[in-house]
């Protein structure tokens, strides 16, 4: 892992998962595998300074969609148009003159609401889609040509660790790229997409990326494409989210929180519990026995568990977690 990362092993590494994420995309013609260094949050950064062009409408019912419309609220663009919901739906992008990038999350993580990956119909020519993938690429099927910027993180369904960001861009987006790049703006070198392209090409970050995440990565997506890739991964997620909510549905005291089931999200399951059961002393005791991580979003503020419910997630495992949770709330009762 000590290698300089311009070596061979570490740049056959950073080719294997990109060849691996665009066999699992589907290969759509002439998109690429963008990497660079910072995560989904550095992402929003890249993205103001080097794709978005005068003007965006953002998406936002929940935690991520509101810090993306956030970092394009900036003195070089103009104010985006926010469309904001309330957390547990969601609303509709709507085409809008002058505007060049739509943004929105694929699966809002904070309150487990999931939207089609789909172009807005009659948007002005050239506008650009910017899919917040993060929590949900890798667990969830979607066709590449109806978006031109598909970003995310590998510790989400990816089952890899923080730190990096991949983006799956179209000849739309990397065209965008160099054009704004070659028009003057000022764009810090790490937040740069044309630096991140070139490298990319060359099977490299701009700097070190962590080793350790890149082969979590390229394992994980191998798994994925080796049992079948997207559409395998996409039932499998599928499956155990719909274990969730039929639990939930045919429980005495939880119900999902998203009420619109076109809208429940397959790979984050957020269930709000009724009044007489505490959620938070129900995941206390589960954390106390080994079973971790249900707590809801905490900004949120609900009485509520939300379960991850990713690629790497047998449906044995989700199955025996309810059966844990009837059993917990039956002895605090
Ligand atoms: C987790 C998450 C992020 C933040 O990812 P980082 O890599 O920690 O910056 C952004 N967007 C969504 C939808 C997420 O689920």
């Amino acid at each position: 892992m000590g290698t300089s990362h311009r070596q061979a092993p570490v740049k056959n590494l950073v080719k294997r998962v990109q060849e691996g994420l665009l066999d699992l995309f589907h290969n759509p013609d002439g998109y690429e595998i963008v990497i660079g260094n910072g995560g989904s949050t550095a992402f929003w950064d890249v993205a103001a300074f080097s794709l978005v062009e005068n003007k965006a409408q953002a998406l936002v019912h929940g935690e991520f969609g509101q810090k993306f419309a956030n970092a394009l609220t900036n003195p070089w663009l103009h104010k985006p148009t926010v469309i904001s919901g309330e957390p547990g739906a969601r609303l509709e992008l709507i085409a809008e003159a002058g505007v060049d990038s739509y943004v929105y999350p694929q699966n809002e993580t904070s309150t487990g609401v999931v939207a089609p990956v789909k172009r807005v119909p009659g948007a002005d020519a050239g506008a650009l889609m910017f899919t917040d993938a993060t929590s949900a690429a890798g667990g969830i099927d979607f066709d590449a040509t109806e978006t031109d910027v598909y970003y995310f993180a590998p510790q989400k369904n990816f089952a890899s660790d923080g730190g990096l960001w991949f983006s799956l861009m179209s000849p739309a987006a990397i065209e965008r790229a160099e054009r704004i790049a070659g028009s003057g703006r000022y764009i810090p070198e790490f937040l740069s997409v044309k630096t991140a392209i070139d490298n990319s090409r060359l099977n490299q970050t701009l700097n070190t990326p962590a080793i350790a995440t890149l082969f979590l990565m390229a394992e994980q997506t191998d798994w994925m494409n080796a049992n079948g890739g997207l559409a395998w991964a996409d039932a499998r997620t599928k499956a155990a989210s719909k274990h969730m909510y039929d639990w939930a549905d045919a429980s005495s005291f939880a119900t999902p929180f998203v009420s619109n089931p076109e809208h429940r999200s397959q790979v984050v399951c957020t269930i709000d519990f009724d009044e007489s059961v505490d959620a938070a002393a129900v995941a206390k005791v589960l954390r106390a026995n080994g079973i971790v991580d249900t707590d809801p979003y905490r900004k949120l503020g609900r009485n509520q568990l939300r379960i991850a419910t990713f690629t790497a997630t047998e449906l044995g495992d989700v199955q025996k977690l309810t059966a844990a949770i009837d059993y917990v709330v039956s002895r605090l009762g």
